[in-house]
């Protein structure tokens, strides 16, 4: 079913493209249904088995399910021990999340510069960034298209830091031939419903380090220690330990029973998702007003979003003015990000200007998400495509 709709209403657009849907259907409705019906609402056997089924996908030997990406990134540093004194540096063209959960465990977030041409984490502004109190490095794969790992790993090896992957864009993507989630210590994928992979809320860590992971388990589920069952158990099931004071943060079986069938449709969802790509590539290969997304030639892009930039020295109107323009023919799009330095809490509590960070000023400027998901149709892409060129020309100088 495609999410396009012709209206009679003269006045109305002649279509309706949504900025978003998610690509759920039988399969996954008789999955969770049978998740339901089976009596295990919380966490259980088809966790269980997700997280097998994704570690194998990945190429990792440990994955962990959780209850979001912003779970995955707490546990994860959590987990890695990094705590007050300590500093984490980050992209500042990120979600929210990232840049919170690094304050939740008491440590400071630094901030870095995007790099031009894809927008992810500026190495050279990293390598500038690291200090005696670094502790880690969370890279972000923006858009679904990898980071620069080789650099981020070797300043990572120099300083002896962790890197905790935020992938909540990068699933499937790969890395040198490698696919990520297996390329660091530790990876953090997100399962939210506009997520090329949805369980509605959800996210999975996958890890390399047995004894990491083996924190992260515990800690997910209130830091009760399974060893202490195991060796009580005999006397009764219901003795345990709390061996940490952990948090609750695992995924529900009705969940992972979801995510099982999207894992298993990920070839052909990606499949779609790049055929799409490949219609907005022909079809706005030349619009003067804006630049399109590129992918570097040792990575496998996973597509999540189609963000084009703006050229503003072609244009008469501001970017926000242009989203509305889409909006009022019926397309939807998106910006992402408002870049954390540029938020009021990010300002006013490490004096972070835009100056600091050039690159990243100017994308939130000028950067639209636009509408990219496996249920359009070519029309709609074609839609999307021939609007933009239209607002862009209307409103070119
Ligand atoms: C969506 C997103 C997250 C958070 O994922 P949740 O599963 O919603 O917690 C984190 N980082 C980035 C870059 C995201 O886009």
């Amino acid at each position: 079913m495609s999410i396009a709709e012709t209206k009679a209403d003269e006045t109305a657009p002649v279509r309706q493209v949504l900025f978003s849907k998610p690509d759920v259907g039988e399969e996954e409705i008789a999955a969770l249904t049978a998740a339901v019906r089976s009596g295990w609402l919380t966490v259980g056997p088809r966790t269980h088995e997700f997280e097998q089924t994704f570690a194998k996908w990945t190429g990792v030997d440990h994955a962990v399910a959780v209850s979001s990406c912003t779970a995955a990134l707490h546990l994860a540093l959590d987990a890695l021990g990094i705590g007050p004194g300590d500093e984490v540096i980050t992209s500042t063209l990120t979600f929210a999340a990232t840049g919170a959960t690094i304050i939740h465990v008491g440590a400071r977030p630094v901030l870095v510069d995007s790099s031009p041409d894809t927008l992810n984490l500026d190495p050279d502004d990293v390598a500038r960034k690291v200090n005696k109190r670094t502790r880690a490095i969370v890279p972000v794969h923006f858009a679904g298209h990898p980071a620069p790992m080789d650099e981020i790993g070797a300043i990572a090896q120099t300083h002896d830091l962790s890197v905790v992957e935020d992938a909540a864009h990068a699933l499937p993507a790969s890395y040198r031939g490698k696919r990520i989630g297996s390329v660091s210590e530790v990876t953090a994928f997100s399962f939210y419903a506009t997520k090329n992979l949805t369980t509605g809320e959800g996210g999975m860590l996958t890890l390399r380090d047995a004894q990491v992971a083996e924190r992260a388990r515990t800690r997910r589920l209130h830091g009760m220690s399974k060893d202490a069952w195991k060796r009580y158990s005999a006397k009764g099931a219901w003795r345990y330990d709390v061996s940490y004071p952990g948090f609750k943060y695992n995924m529900t079986d009705p969940a992972a029973a979801m995510g099982l069938v999207q894992l298993k449709r990920m070839p052909d969802l990606q499949r779609r998702r790049l055929q799409l790509v490949a219609l907005y590539e022909r079809a706005l290969a030349d619009v003067p007003q804006i630049r399109r997304p590129i992918a570097r030639p040792e990575v496998e892009s996973a597509w999540h979003l189609y963000a084009v930039r703006l050229r503003p020295e072609r244009l008469r109107v501001h970017r926000d003015d242009v989203i509305e323009l889409l909006r009022e023919r019926g397309v939807g799009s998106s910006v992402h990000f408002i870049p954390l330095h540029l938020h009021s809490y990010y300002r006013d509590a490490f004096g972070y200007t835009p100056e600091d960070f050039p690159v990243a000023s100017d994308a939130a400027d000028t950067l639209i998400s636009l509408p990219l998901y496996t249920l359009m149709s070519d029309e709609d892409v074609a839609y999307v495509a021939d609007n933009l060129r239209q607002v862009l020309a209307d409103n070119s100088r």
